[in-house]
């Protein structure tokens, strides 16, 4: 999939950015980025822009002409995925990885206990596709589970908090806190000096979310003061993250490349269907709502 594309597919021609050929004809555009400026100009017919990827942040929805649906990757494959890093991201730590590999090197036969599962507490913020799936897989394992969310969950063994005002709360004294939230006006910096003052002194921080939910600055302020023991992030603010960011070196903090979720395949299916439901012009199914912007 090349970078910054837009293609339209509109029997007999699919096109390929910056070919636009009559964008009078185009009725689908599939992006992987950004569009870049000025795409959807006469594109008097458009139905749907297809997003090949999980948040349409960074999209420049203010030029897209009214009426048009936009649709992004949102398979339960993917979701998958990042459930599993997030999981894996808790027990890395709990279970002390790290140090039995480092305790192998010296051939070191050393248990340390764990942390107590129904001691541990969770709170992920986002109680969607990804956020709400991986809560109830925390409650099942006997964590002490919450979620933030805009609206209320009721979920069977985990605590449900709602908008701005309960943030706070839901951050207190929780051991872990994940962010699994879309990028929008009103998440964006959510992860600043004022919520990690909120939680409790030594609580780890995992961000599967977007790179500009976290002010990156503050978080190394934070480690360093001791009121967060780290952070693990999928997601960084410019990406790749540069050579001379101080994330890549700080020990309390360990970065991947953004492969929380990695193989697309499904999303690529989806995209598909969405082509045949706009073709065959049914109703175009999941979405995005775009004056909640997720
Ligand atoms: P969903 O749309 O299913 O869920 C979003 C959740 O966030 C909902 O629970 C929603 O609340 C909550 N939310 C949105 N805005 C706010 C707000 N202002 N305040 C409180 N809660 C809010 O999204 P997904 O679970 O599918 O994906 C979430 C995000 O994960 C994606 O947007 C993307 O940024 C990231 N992601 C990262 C990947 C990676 O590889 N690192 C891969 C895939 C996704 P409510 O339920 O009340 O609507």
């Amino acid at each position: 999939m090349p970078s910054r594309c837009g293609t339209a597919v509109s029997p007999p021609s699919r096109l390929l950015w910056p070919h636009r050929g009559d964008p009078a004809d185009v009725d689908i555009v599939l992006i992987d980025k950004g569009a870049p400026p000025g795409l959807f100009e006469g594109m008097t017919r458009l139905r749907v822009l297809i997003f090949l990827g999980a948040g349409i942040d960074g999209l420049r929805l203010a030029e897209l002409p009214a009426g048009v649906g936009v649709a992004r990757l949102a398979t339960r494959e993917l979701a998958s995925e990042v459930v599993q890093y997030l999981l894996l991201r808790v027990l890395y730590r709990q279970r002390h990885a790290a140090e039995y590999a480092a305790h192998q090197q010296r051939r070191e036969w050393r248990p340390i206990a764990p942390a107590k599962t129904p001691e541990t507490s969770i709170v992920v913020l986002g109680a969607g596709r990804i956020g709400g799936w991986v809560a109830k897989l925390f409650a099942e394992l006997g964590y002490r589970t919450a979620v933030w969310s805009r609206s209320l969950k009721q979920i069977d063994n985990i605590e449900s908090f709602q908008g701005p005002s309960g943030l706070k709360a839901a951050l207190a004294e929780r051991d872990y806190v994940i962010c699994a939230l879309p990028l929008t006006g009103e998440t964006r910096g959510i992860l600043n000096a004022d919520s990690f003052a909120a939680m409790k002194r030594g609580a780890f921080l995992i961000n599967a979310g977007r790179g500009a939910h976290l002010d990156e600055r503050a978080l190394i302020q934070a480690i360093d003061d001791g009121q967060l023991s780290g952070a693990c992030l999928d997601v960084c603010a410019v990406e790749p993250l540069p050579m001379s960011s101080a994330l890549w070196t700080h020990p309390g903090v360990t970065i991947t490349p953004h492969v929380a979720s990695y193989w697309v395949d499904s999303g690529i299916e989806q995209a598909a269907d969405v082509c045949r439901q706009v073709r065959s012009g049914v109703e175009i199914k999941n979405l995005v709502d775009l004056n909640r912007g997720y």
